[in-house]
């Protein structure tokens, strides 16, 4: 009898990362004894070529260090002090139900609010069975706003989320244009194919406030003031539009809303764009025309841009430069985002329709933890570590910390939102159990098989909301029961080509091979198969229209714009407990002779909503007027407790209901040692 992989002696298990990245990466892991040893990339995902990132190498430490969650807690000290007494999952589950019927019997279902985003971001560990439950439970909706809403209303607006150009096509391109991305610290593997691209006779720009590894070998590289690509953006389109550069015969063709977009851009000449951004004015118009004369030119559109009150008709803006100067049609010309659409899956296994029940934006977390109308009273946090990565982290602390409210963190370790909960319970990784990983940079879609037992009691999302199902009386007879059975619905219920490829080989075939061409192989996915330039529904959306900007939220008490770019350490705040608690924010020496300082000095970052105490790193790669700390980081990493998050305003992003992270405006002083 052959021996199962999970329980041999010494082996390798094949698998894939479905975390929060890009890449989708194939993975060996290395199991002796039953126990993850090491953890590498593998070649079955060509695209990923057999290396992944040094995040995920250490993902072992997670499964196994001291903050893993090993068995179900019921909290017995105050709030927030992360005091447990150990309990059984009947004890746990049979409270958790118990509280549900309680809160949804006396003020409604809208008193539950479930908060989950892509802590795993398979497609078994959210959406599923989750979904099932809270929506037969008449619970609040949850908008999952807190990244890629603005991009996401920008490109299905403007081009119905068409397919992007694929990794393998980056070296076919004579131009690449890296905006609001640092693929050094992740989506790593554009990396090589922008360097080969280079090697081949490339330029390469760059769009980002940070001299990113990629900026210092860009040959333009536009240090913008953080909020500010939108007016960059127009100024490229009335450079094409108004010097002869606009491409008509493809705009007549394929796109509407073009004098609309050429109105909002009119204004935008490249010396005012130049310095509202505040960037050298040639270098603006050197990028233009580069951007103008080149082609297969492609733009690589990230996620920094759209991070700010103008990010959605920043991002719009930017999508829409390679229908204005006509860059499709050719291999390695157009634009890359997201691809998670790519595949054409729709959800179609959730048991239960959606109730009309109230929407609830996750970034206005401590807001709605202040409501009555009805109050939260039971909020369920899976697949996130809401404390930290959501704004207005005062808010959010003060509301969990409310004696009324009933909280259950589902969770893999002891995050700082789940030390508030009343209840904890301990979730398995992508290394126990079963998921489907679905690349949103790369085009890949693979199974991601069990490697090892669950640690400890730890159990998989689908067992622990079907089993909620059952004793909140909710189970239908023709749910599925458990992971597995979870996991065979999804394959029935996903096209057959993708489930015949899943379920034979572990992963399926990508649409169109894997790299279409934009105009040739895939069209915009809108009504009449052209692109819309100026949809109507962005303009009624956005506070100052489509394409209007909104001002620098900056005073002179608050001058210092604050960024929270993704690091080379956390996947969001997945993996952050491993880093050493030694964060610095990131100043250029103008900023810190202005005030004082030296490199090493320990400092305050404080506006109206908070303070943050950490020490200093000066250096020239940060733009003057902007400041840097990282995404993701915990509570243990300042001085104080207090994440850049704690400075971020819940305001929402003008199309999407997005973050606005990067309007946090601050200003920084030294503080005594500790
Ligand atoms: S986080 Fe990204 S780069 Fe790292 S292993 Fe996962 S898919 Fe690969």
């Amino acid at each position: 009898m052959p021996t199962s992989p999970v329980f041999a002696a010494e082996h390798t298990v094949a698998t894939v990362c479905p975390l929060d990245c890009p890449d989708s990466c194939s993975l060996d892991v290395t199991v002796q004894e039953g126990k993850v040893v090491a953890i590498d990339g593998s070649h079955a995902n060509p695209v990923t070529g057999g290396y992944i990132c040094a995040k995920v190498r250490r993902f072992g430490e997670r499964l196994y260090g001291t903050d893993r969650l090993l068995f179900p807690a019921i909290r017995k000290g105050p709030k927030g002090l992360g005091q447990f007494t150990r309990a059984s999952w009947d004890d746990a589950l049979a409270l958790i139900a118990e509280r549900m019927l309680e809160a949804r019997a006396q003020w409604g279902g809208e008193s539950i609010l479930p908060y989950s985003y892509g802590g795993s971001n398979g497609l078994l560990t959210q959406d599923t069975s989750d979904a099932t439950l809270f929506r037969r439970l008449g619970t609040s909706r949850l908008a999952r706003t807190v990244c890629a809403a603005p991009t996401g209303a920008a490109n299905m607006g403007l081009y119905g989320k068409m397919p992007s150009v694929a990794y393998e096509d980056f070296p076919d391109a004579r131009l690449i244009v890296l905006w609001g991305a640092n693929p050094s610290a992740s989506g790593i593997h554009i990396v090589p194919y922008v360097r080969e691209a280079q090697r081949r006779g490339a330029r390469l720009v760059v769009i980002d406030p940070r001299t990113t590894p990629l900026a210092k070998e860009a040959d333009v590289h536009l240090a913008v003031r953080p909020g500010t690509d939108l007016p960059v953006a127009l100024a490229i389109h009335r450079y094409l539009f108004e010097e002869g550069h606009a491409d008509h015969a493809f705009l007549d063709a394929h796109a509407r809303g073009v004098e609309q977009l050429r109105e909002r851009a009119r204004p935008w000449t490249v010396a005012r764009a130049a310095a509202e951004a505040g960037i050298q004015a040639d270098q603006l118009q050197s990028f233009a025309e580069l951007y103008a004369a080149t082609s297969p030119a492609l733009i690589r559109c990230g996620w920094g841009q759209e991070r700010n009150r103008n990010g959605g008709s920043a991002s719009a803006a930017i999508l829409a430069l390679p229908t204005v100067a006509g860059k499709f049609g050719v291999r390695g010309g157009g634009y890359t985002m997201s691809n998670s659409a790519t595949w054409g899956i729709a959800k179609t296994w959730i048991g239960s329709a959606e109730p009309n029940t109230r929407i609830i934006n996750m970034n206005h977390l401590g807001r709605a933890l202040e409501r009555d109308d009805p109050p939260v009273k039971v909020l369920f946090i899976y697949n996130s570590n809401a404390g930290v990565t959501s704004p207005d982290q005062r808010r959010i602390f003060k509301g969990l910390e409310r004696d009324d409210l009933f909280t259950v963190v589902f969770d893999q370790v002891m995050t700082d939102t789940a030390r508030f909960a009343d209840v904890v319970l301990p979730a398995t990784t992508f290394l126990e159990g079963y998921d489907i990983a679905r690349g949103y940079g790369a085009i890949s879609l693979r199974l991601a098989k069990p490697v090892v037992e669950p640690v400890g009691e730890a159990r998989p999302n689908a067992d622990v909301f079907g089993d909620l199902l059952e004793r909140v009386g909710a189970q239908h007879a023709d749910d599925p029961r458990g992971e597995l059975e979870e996991m065979l619905d999804v394959l029935a219920r996903l096209p057959e080509p993708i489930a015949d490829g899943l379920r034979e080989h572990g992963v399926a075939a990508p649409p169109h091979g894997g790299r279409p061409i934009q105009f040739q192989d895939v069209w915009p996915l809108t009504a009449d198969r052209k692109v819309d330039l100026f949809p109507d529904a962005l303009d009624a959306e956005a506070p100052a229209g489509l394409y209007g900007y909104q001002a620098d939220p900056a005073t002179a008490e608050f001058p210092l714009a604050l960024i929270t770019p993704a690091g080379e350490r956390s996947i969001n705040s997945t993996l952050a407990e491993l880093a050493r608690p030694d964060v610095r924010l990131q100043m250029h020496p103008s900023d810190a002779d202005a005030r004082g300082l030296e490199d090493g000095n320990p400092v305050r970052l404080f506006n109206a909503l908070g303070e943050v105490r950490c020490r200093v790193t000066v250096g020239t790669w940060m733009r003057p007027g902007t400041v840097s700390l990282p995404k993701g980081l915990w509570r243990r990493h300042t001085m104080n407790g207090y994440t850049a998050n704690a400075l971020a305003p819940d305001t929402l992003t003008d199309l999407g209901g997005g973050a606005c992270f990067n309007d946090a405006r601050v200003q920084v002083e030294r503080v005594p040692d500790a």
